[in-house]
């Protein structure tokens, strides 16, 4: 029997000095999240969270771009098939049908994983670089800094899906309402240099230097006390928490499941018939 190839691992791991690396690693379909990956990312950041010797996470995407989004097409794409779920206790989504089925899936693998990780109680770092697109937003989001390199460019094409924006709608809270509107209703890209003006990311560098700019701040946040660090964290997600993005999120996204539904009642599937070359294109606009 000829020996069977190991699949490539989604999620690439690795302790430097005080800092987890979790890399993204399907650069050949622009580090597309399918539910593998989701789970492999999880269990990294809890790897992470478990490491006494680790102080601080580094997010980052192999290859050109950090993501893409969410695999709405490559071979692997893996949303029908059941999980092991770690993020709340909806029931399995691969048995049921219709909205019964879109929500329990989006709430484990979306909403619940994103704010899961936002909790992580060490800080997290991305490092962003090419597309960071729609669901590559909601990876970027729930870290803590954002360096980006002078070539990322972030945009939420899903409006032209019919639907409000990503799972995790954090939007209103990641730049200016005024902005957040701007950045849905046109989906076009915001360069790095305009994230920075509106206080989107933290840090803009050129390419060459992502990966060293993003161990500096992360060596640098490594120095201060692991529960100072974590207390912090806590204290400003609070912060943001009051602010409505908890809540405002919960509402979105009983809207965004709207949308999926009036989809699949109206048109040909629950993403509006938009396939990956629609999406890709009016993401690179
Ligand atoms: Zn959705």
């Amino acid at each position: 029997m000829p020996a069977e190839r190991p699949a490539p691992q989604p999620v690439h791991y690795e302790v430097r000095g005080p800092v987890a690396y979790v890399t993204m690693n399907r650069p050949e379909y622009r580090n597309a999240q399918n539910s593998a990956m989701t789970y492999a990312l999880d269990s990294a950041f809890y790897r992470a969270a478990d490491d006494a010797d680790v102080k601080v996470v580094v997010l980052a995407g192999a290859g050109e771009h950090f993501s893409a989004g969410h695999d709405i097409g490559t071979p692997e794409r893996d949303a029908h098939l059941p999980f092991e779920r770690r993020a709340g206790l909806w029931w399995d989504h691969s048995d049921k049908r219709g909205a019964e089925s879109r929500f329990a899936r989006e709430s484990e693998v979306y909403l619940g994983m994103c704010r899961r990780w936002r909790e992580l109680p060490k800080p997290v770092i991305a490092s962003v670089q090419g597309a960071c697109v729609a669901g590559g937003l909601m990876l970027a989001w729930v870290c803590d800094l954002i360096v980006a390199s002078e070539d990322a460019f972030f945009a939420d094409p899903v409006v032209r899906m019919g639907i409000p924006g990503v799972e995790y709608f954090a939007h209103p809270w990641v730049m200016p309402p005024r902005i957040a509107k701007e950045f849905l209703f046109t989906g076009e890209r915001m360069s790095a240099r305009r994230a920075y003006e509106v206080g989107m990311v933290n840090r803009v560098v050129p390419r060459g230097e992502l990966a060293a700019a993003t161990r500096d701040l992360a060596d640098r946040v490594a120095e201060m006390p692991r529960l100072g660090l974590a207390l912090t964290k806590r204290a400003v997600n609070q912060a943001e928490d009051l602010q409505g993005l908890h809540a405002g999120m919960d509402a979105v996204f009983g809207l965004h499941h709207l949308a999926h539904a009036h989809n699949a009642e109206t048109a040909a599937d629950p993403l509006g018939g938009m396939d990956v070359r629609a999406m890709k294109e009016a993401g690179t606009r």
